[in-house]
């Protein structure tokens, strides 16, 4: 049995089990161990981290060591991607995660306990949705969701009890705006802290930091990844609170992100401002298009000036962003031929990818919403949701224009 390896010296080494598994030690010094000066961030494919020393060990876990531990708890790769997304919103710190909805959880429950309250926007992802009125409760937290339009909504539902505030800007899907230096003033004059689902605008387009909130959220599964293969999500906000969010709450519900995730998303945001200018140049000839086309009802769609809230969107956002909602003249069975019949779409849920996807909101991504709550926030049963990609906008439009014809 090859058990022991002949180092060639005449000296028996350790096994071949044990070389498999630690190498050559004395050739990583001189090989590996040259300046690597990667212009990509490695991956840090590595689950734990090793202590120089046993007093080095104790001193990371007193806090005193910035060194890494656990891939759960911190990673250079993900550290990476942290420092860089905290950089582009203009935060202090950010927090990499598993998932956008692992995102929200971990931003919830950093600021609120059983007993605690939280205002809402009346409009917000189906899962933020789900999470806000069937989970939270469940754990003593409820939440009030009001329309987002007029921040005398949050004013008035603020209690004693609020601890969060927390805004999705636009909406998803029906694309309406709130205005995020009202409502962070509001709730700054009552002491309770702002969230910003900024998944839709990204960094590129909207900075809600800079407009007085607090805390920023994104799905990075959207446009951060940019291209439909991975799903993940971050927070950024002020050091301390990021701090208490890793080590208190992401440390115990452990929705960390594996570092190949946290590359492929700094991979993403090196081409996140030309996608971003392609995916708004797109999604405007579309809107203009389905804007002239006889079987279109309306388009939604914060570039157009018949958007409700065109001058806000000018004034909060550096850009329209790529997501269009339209309704049908021929309603949602109207609807329904359309999505079976496009050929360059793609029939899915998400958003932000390279691949122009469409959807119905009211039976799928928000599908969470009963039909009383779907009319109230004006998610309209005919509702269809673009998600314009990076293909040639001709193409989009030719693809739409023949699904519409059979509509
Ligand atoms: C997709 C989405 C989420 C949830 O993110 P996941 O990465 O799917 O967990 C939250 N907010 C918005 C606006 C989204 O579009």
């Amino acid at each position: 049995m090859a058990d022991e390896h002949d180092t060639g010296d005449g000296a028996k080494g350790p096994g071949f089990a044990t070389l498999c598994i630690h190498g050559k030690k004395h050739l990583d010094k001189h090989e590996v161990g040259r300046p690597i000066r990667a212009v990509s961030t490695p991956i840090f494919q590595s689950s734990t981290f090793a202590f120089e020393n046993a007093e080095h060990g104790a001193a990371i876990f007193r806090g005193e060591d910035p060194g890494y531990v656990y891939t759960r708890l911190g990673n250079p790769t993900q550290a990476a991607f942290e420092s860089e997304l905290a950089y582009l919103e203009q935060g202090e710190a950010a927090l990499a995660l598993a998932s956008g909805m692992a995102a929200a959880t971990t931003a919830v429950l950093n600021c609120c306990r059983s007993g605690d309250h939280i205002v809402a926007g009346d409009t917000l992802y189906g899962g933020t949705h789900q999470l806000f009125t069937q989970t939270l409760p469940r754990l003593g937290i409820t939440v009030t969701e009001v329309p987002a339009t007029d921040p005398a909504n949050f004013a008035r539902a603020i209690t004693k009890k609020t601890r969060l505030v927390y805004l999705e800007t636009p909406a998803n899907p029906t694309l309406v705006l709130t205005d995020i230096a009202a409502v962070s003033e509001v709730a700054r004059a009552r002491g309770v802290p702002v969230l910003v689902d900024n998944t839709f605008c990204t960094p590129y387009l909207q900075n809600p930091l800079k407009l007085g909130a607090d805390i920023v959220l994104h799905s990075a599964t959207k446009y951060i990844g940019g291209h439909g293969d991975t799903v993940a999500g971050v927070l950024v906000g002020k050091a301390d609170w990021i701090m208490r969010a890793r080590m208190e709450v992401l440390r115990d519900l452990g929705g960390c992100i594996s570092p190949f995730n946290a590359w492929l998303l700094l991979r993403g945001l090196k081409t996140l401002p030309v996608r971003m200018d392609r995916h708004i140049a797109n999604a405007m000839e579309v809107a203009q298009f389905l804007s002239f086309h006889p079987k279109v009802e309306s388009v939604i769609y914060p570039g157009l000036k018949t958007h409700p809230q065109y001058e806000l969107a000018r004034r909060q956002q550096r850009g329209a962003g790529g997501m269009i909602s339209f309704l049908l003249k021929g309603g949602r069975e109207a609807g329904r031929v359309v999505m079976d019949n496009v050929q360059l779409c793609t029939l899915a849920v998400s958003l932000g990818d390279v691949d122009t996807l469409i959807e119905h909101p009211a039976t799928m991504t928000h599908s969470t919403y009963s039909e009383a709550e779907l009319l109230k926030v004006g998610i309209h049963p005919a509702m269809v949701r673009l998600s314009v990609g990076l293909e040639n906008v001709e193409d989009i439009i030719a693809d739409l224009r023949r699904a519409l014809a059979l509509a």
